[in-house]
């Protein structure tokens, strides 16, 4: 089995939110039971059989309600070597958020925090997705007050993320022009809604829809590009990718299938808060490391995750991150994602 390079751990299924938009809401919703969150120990036991990693993705529930997220990322750090740090947030947090942030880069040099804060909308229609009024200030907020760090620190990373909608669609827009006229950020990168929804009502854009969507968003991408210190062709190729990720997503609306074959379970894999592993966040658990001495690769090398790799193969979905994996995965896809006119077409 090839190297598992990028980790995807829901550190807590509590949430500070009930997001309509939420695809993670069954697991937030269920009563609390029995099964404990992965105490820090445990989750070093986990991290110490993993060997090195490439990335790390900490999300949640809300993950900065977990105190000790910053002990996390150290012992991850420690034992798997990571070069980049994912935190998504609700950004409803703003107290607790700057300072995590800071201590992170404090005490692990050398690694890149990329934060995301989640901005569904203008005010109103981002307050309505989310279900709480206020939470677009919050959010905003937040993001205001890590500007002194972001400054401080090219280590760090701030995008603002959009889940797109059928119900936000039209907002996507002015939202991308208020992000880049009133935040000090680095980027914002919408993509459409995955999984079930907590609210069925929501559904992604259709294909046409979002090409349409797309074509307007590039330039936007553009514009944040040339607002970075990255040289010229790094710009150049990163557009391209972005180009090529937007038509995937377009043609996986579309009904299509991607072009290579997804690699969830092989080079990037979730661990839940209790501990138990999913090849994806879609496809069903394959194990526990609490059953497993907390070894995630021995249950990665189990039957039911051998049976869920060879499905996954033909299975197609919008989740960047695994996108993001399997384009890098396979070599052809790599080349077209970074030639220019090189766009992913529907089937
Ligand atoms: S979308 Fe995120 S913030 Fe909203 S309920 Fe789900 S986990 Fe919480
Ligand atoms: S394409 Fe891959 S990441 Fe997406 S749902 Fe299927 S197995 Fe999961």
């Amino acid at each position: 089995m090839p190297r598992l390079r990028d980790l995807i751990f829901f550190v807590t299924r509590r949430c500070n939110l009930r997001c309509r938009i939420c695809f993670y809401s069954q697991e937030i919703d269920r009563p609390p039971g029995r099964e404990k969150e992965l105490s820090l120990e445990e989750i070093d036991a986990v991290a110490a059989r993993l060997g090195r990693l490439d990335s790390l993705l900490l999300s949640g529930g809300e993950p900065f309600l977990r105190e000790d997220l910053a002990d996390i990322c150290a012992r991850f750090h420690r034992r798997c070597r990571i070069a980049s740090i994912h935190l998504p947030s609700n950004g409803l947090l703003t107290d607790r958020v700057n300072p995590v942030c800071k201590e992170i880069l404090h005490r692990l040099p050398g690694v890149r925090l990329i934060l995301s804060l989640s901005l569904d909308g203008t005010e109103a229609v981002h307050d309505r997705l989310r279900g709480a009024p206020g939470s677009f200030r919050a959010a905003v907020e937040t993001a205001r007050a890590l500007s002194t760090l972001r400054r401080e620190s090219p280590a760090l990373r701030i995008n603002i993320i959009t889940v797109v909608s059928g119900e936000n669609l039209h907002d996507v827009l002015p939202l991308a022009d208020w992000v880049a006229a009133n935040l000090d950020v680095d980027g914002h990168g919408p993509s459409p809604l995955r999984g079930l929804a907590r609210d069925p009502a929501l559904s992604p854009p259709t294909a046409e829809e979002w090409r349409r969507l797309a074509a307007a968003l590039l330039p936007y991408h553009q514009r944040w590009l040339e607002r970075s210190r990255r040289s010229r062709l790094r710009r150049a190729l990163a557009f391209n990718r972005f180009r090529y990720l937007y038509g995937l997503y377009g043609r996986v609306l579309a009904g299509g299938t991607l072009p290579f074959p997804c690699t969830a379970g092989k080079n990037i894999a979730v661990l839940e808060p209790d501990g138990n592993v999913r090849l994806c966040e879609l496809t069903p658990p394959v194990g526990n490391v609490r059953h497993s001495r907390f070894n995630l690769k021995a249950v990665l090398g189990g039957a039911d995750a051998r049976r869920g790799r060879q499905a996954a193969r033909s299975c197609s979905c919008t989740h960047a991150c695994f996108l993001e994996r399997g384009i890098r995965s396979h070599p052809g896809a790599f080349l077209s994602s970074l030639m220019p006119r090189m766009e992913a077409r529907h089937d």
